[in-house]
């Protein structure tokens, strides 16, 4: 990212919306938002593939994997809003499992970007999918929408998505892992 370029850009943020740039609480605050931007979109260049095959050993093991509340801190593509969430995501392994503190960290590689929670939710997915192969992902993600919240839109309203793959499709796969998240 170009600092400088977005440092500047905030500067004539703050004068649009009215502020003097040059008061004392705001000297620092264009470097400081474009530090903030930079770690708050930190995921376009990292690639969940990278992290899975890091982390990914044989088992046998062909129950469901769950890793249940994940908190999660993105911003929406149309307002550049946070939305705040949780994740949920399971899997049945496929005589493959995936290192679980990695899950969190592909939630974040795609948390960290501009989203939409849909997109976020498949990207997950597909994410696990892909890359290791399972019998089957689950992932829902409970959130709540800053850009509803805070413009007055909505009052305190959570909305959920899911995106479900393979056996996760089945009725009764569905139902246990609907069941352990709760
Ligand atoms: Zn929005």
């Amino acid at each position: 990212m170009n600092n400088k370029k977005f440092e500047n850009l905030v500067t004539d943020m703050l004068s649009l919306i009215g502020e003097d740039t040059s008061r004392e609480g705001l000297i620092k605050t264009p470097s400081r938002v474009s530090k903030a931007y930079e770690f708050l979109t930190s995921g376009y260049d990292k690639d969940p593939k990278e992290i899975i095959n890091q982390a990914m050993f044989t088992s046998s093991n062909d129950e469901m994997v769950i890793v249940k509340d994940i908190d999660f801190y993105s911003m929406c593509e149309h307002h550049m809003l946070p939305i705040i969430g949780k994740v949920h995501v399971a899997y049945i392994p496929n005589g493959k499992v995936v290192g679980l503190s990695k899950i969190p960290r592909i939630v974040n590689i795609f948390a960290r970007r501009l989203q939409i929670q849909e997109q976020l939710t498949e990207q997950i997915a597909d994410a696990l999918n892909d890359n290791l192969n399972p019998k089957g992902v689950g992932v829902i993600i409970e959130a709540r929408h800053m850009c509803m919240e805070m413009r007055g839109v909505e009052k305190l309203s959570s909305t959920t998505t899911s995106a479900l793959r393979g056996e996760f499709k089945k009725h009764t796969t569905k139902k246990e892992f609907l069941s352990l998240i709760k």
